[in-house]
């Protein structure tokens, strides 16, 4: 196959599939379009190492320039692709000029929540954190003393809190559901992470909304909650969940229901345009799914790529997610959506666990908290369709490996 193979955006979709069109063939004109400013680059550390500051932006880098050059793809930054022309395969670009495809891939990422600005969103010291900027927004704020106030007890405000608290500042995060990580967790893992933040002195409100932000000159200095409480802040992290970038595919009328929609072969309703990672949505066990993960970004663009080629593989996630937090590796291994029973298995080291989410017979999901084996073993397990008994996974005397 020959052609003019473009990719949108340059996150880890973007670089995955890049390296994979290439491998699986020489010939191709490969263009990745990306509107930042940098090369493609990993975000699980903007939430970690490279907020803190241990991890220097050369690391996060995915593939240095050099790996363009030698592998002849073209990659383009600070260039935002504004409409697609599907009848003329064009695309217009953020600096007036137009670029035409014979297959097309979409791997847009996807964009934090914001606040509204009638609660105090758009003022100075509150924060998001998607890219390298964001987190260089928020290093300056990070000093010891400082309070820091976190909105939503997901993975990334979970992330934050503990490195504000490891750095010193006095962090409070607020969740107005019943409890965090309330809508990807079972009450079991929720525990975990409470007990573990407040053992470092984070306070946890759950239950309880943000009324408003308060201000003095423009800047954040307290947030006012549902209860009347008022927390005083220095900085507000909002942690409140993404929407998929869509725009592009909406604005030449492609199919879109919860991301931009694929079929199996990560193929939209434009037979030559594709779209991976977390701004596509695809089949899955009968439902319709979006992921937000590194893994299932660099499997899905490594299908879509295939198939941009004329293959025809079916994508089967085989979800997992990592998340760090002080000295904690949270691993989760599978997809806990309609679990109806958990079970908590400990681990060998002191404190490791881990929760197993099952649906009826069937095991779901496994979180382990510092318990790598179990991790692995129950990801195995997943991955070619087996079970194990939930009162089997629980004895921690059980050798999962001969389940595995
Ligand atoms: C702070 C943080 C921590 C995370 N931690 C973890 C973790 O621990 N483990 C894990 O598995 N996952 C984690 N994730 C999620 C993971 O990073 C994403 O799921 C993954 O990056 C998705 O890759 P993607 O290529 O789909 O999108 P992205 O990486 O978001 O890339 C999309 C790119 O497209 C660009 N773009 C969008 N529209 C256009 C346009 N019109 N023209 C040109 N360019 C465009 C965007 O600017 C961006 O560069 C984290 C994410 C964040 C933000």
């Amino acid at each position: 196959m020959s052609g003019r193979f473009v990719i949108v955006g340059g996150g880890q979709g973007a670089s995955s599939a890049a390296a994979k069109l290439r491998e699986l063939n020489g010939d191709i004109e490969i263009e990745v379009i990306c509107d930042e400013p940098v090369l493609p680059y990993q975000r699980p550390p903007l939430s970690k190492k490279f907020l803190s500051g241990e991890m220097p932006l050369e690391r996060l880098i995915l593939r240095p320039q050099s790996w363009f050059d030698e592998q002849n793809v073209k990659i383009r930054c600070n260039t935002r692709v504004r409409a697609i022309d599907r009848r003329a395969k064009t695309l217009r670009l953020s600096d007036e000029s137009s670029t035409n495809y014979d297959r097309l891939l979409l791997a847009t990422g996807s964009t934090p929540r914001s606040l509204p600005s009638s609660v105090g969103g758009d003022l100075k010291g509150v924060h998001k954190l998607r890219s390298t900027m964001d987190a260089d927004a928020i290093r300056p704020a990070l000093n010891s003393g400082n309070r820091m106030v976190v909105v939503g007890g997901g993975y990334i405000g979970l992330e934050v809190a503990a490195v504000a608290s490891q750095l010193g500042l006095n962090v409070t995060i607020i969740e107005v559901a019943d409890r965090i990580l309330q809508r990807v967790a079972a009450p079991e893992t929720s525990s975990f992470y409470r007990d573990l933040h407040q053992s470092y002195g984070v306070e946890i409100i759950e239950g309880v909304g943000l009324t408003r932000l308060a201000e003095k000159d423009g800047r954040v200095t307290s947030a006012e909650l549902s209860d009347g409480r008022i927390i005083d802040a220095d900085l507000v992290l909002v942690g409140i969940g993404v929407m998929p970038n869509i725009e592009l595919a909406e604005g030449c009328g492609l199919t879109v229901e919860n991301g931009i929609s694929v079929d199996a072969n990560c193929r939209t309703s434009d037979p030559h345009i594709f779209a991976v990672g977390d701004c596509a949505s695809f089949p899955h066990k009968g439902n319709r799914i979006r992921l937000e993960s590194v893994p299932h970004a660099i499997h899905h663009a490594e299908v879509a790529a295939a198939n941009m080629l004329g293959d025809d593989q079916a994508y089967v996630a085989t979800p997992w997610f990592w998340s760090d937090q002080y000295d904690v590796k949270l691993q989760i291994a599978g997809l806990n959506i309609g679990y109806d029973q958990t079970i908590v298995r400990p681990g060998k080291r002191d404190g490791a666990q881990s929760v197993w989410y099952y649906h009826g017979d069937t095991l779901l999901a496994v979180d382990a908290m510092n318990d790598a084996p179990s991790f692995m073993m129950a990801r195995r397990i997943i991955e070619v369709g087996k079970t194990i008994p939930s009162e089997i996974a629980a004895d921690p005397e059980t050798n999962l490996k001969d389940w595995a």
